[in-house]
């Protein structure tokens, strides 16, 4: 059942409105057509692809979802830049919550990056964690959107780790060389997949 919308009442009776967010599940493809531009359908289930208000034509039977211009523009688009933290590294892909679009600071919207082995680099990456660890701060590009999950790239030499601390004692590490960073404080050296500006980034990232 739909909420009864006190802060939003409905304008009609034909629509009512509750606030959805990306990947909430809307409806099923049986009942429902989603609309294009701001829902996905997945194993015949009608999905969120931006927050905002549900809108329900139940005469049309249609389900679409009113965002702002603002609202939409926080969801990365192909080619869009972003920023993320590493929380896990698999076996072919590295997982990153997204913070920045087009250094635009997003809420956490849970906004999930994955870089497949294949986008790392234009060579041949064998061990992901080898050259990523957990709490790294990356730069990619948007690929593609996958669900409620963005396929991202760092192949360009201005993507990659632009933020590494020490593994051992959190201090934040220095490149040393092409591939390997360093930390200041217990001399622990890595490998590192870096942006080629890993280093001369002055602004601090909080998240
Ligand atoms: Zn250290």
């Amino acid at each position: 059942m739909f909420s009864e919308g006190l802060m939003n009442p409905p304008k009609n009776q034909e629509n009512q409105k509750q606030f959805v967010y990306i990947g909430d599940e809307l409806g099923f493809t049986e009942e429902y057509l989603g609309d294009p531009s701001t829902t996905y359908t997945e194993n015949g289930k009608i999905y969120a692809a931006i927050a905002g208000y549900l809108t329900v034509d139940k005469k049309n039977r249609q389900i679409f979802i009113e965002g702002s211009y603002t609202e939409r523009q926080k969801i990365p688009q192909p080619d869009d830049i972003v920023t993320g933290v590493v929380y896990s590294i698999r076996k072919n892909s590295v997982g990153t919550k997204i913070n920045t679009i087009n250094n635009l600071v997003v809420v956490d919207m849970g906004l999930i990056g994955n870089i497949h082995v294949s986008n790392v680099s234009k060579s041949y990456v064998d061990k992901l964690d080898d050259i990523f660890d957990k709490n790294d701060i990356i730069r990619a590009k948007i690929v593609r959107q996958e669900g409620k999950e963005f396929q991202i790239s760092t192949v360009d030499p201005s993507l990659g780790v632009i933020k590494a601390f020490c593994k051992y004692c959190g201090h934040e590490m220095q490149r040393k060389g092409k591939t390997q960073v360093i930390c200041p404080f217990c001399s622990n050296v890595q490998r590192k997949m870096m942006a080629n500006d890993y280093g001369d980034i002055e602004e601090i990232l909080h998240f």
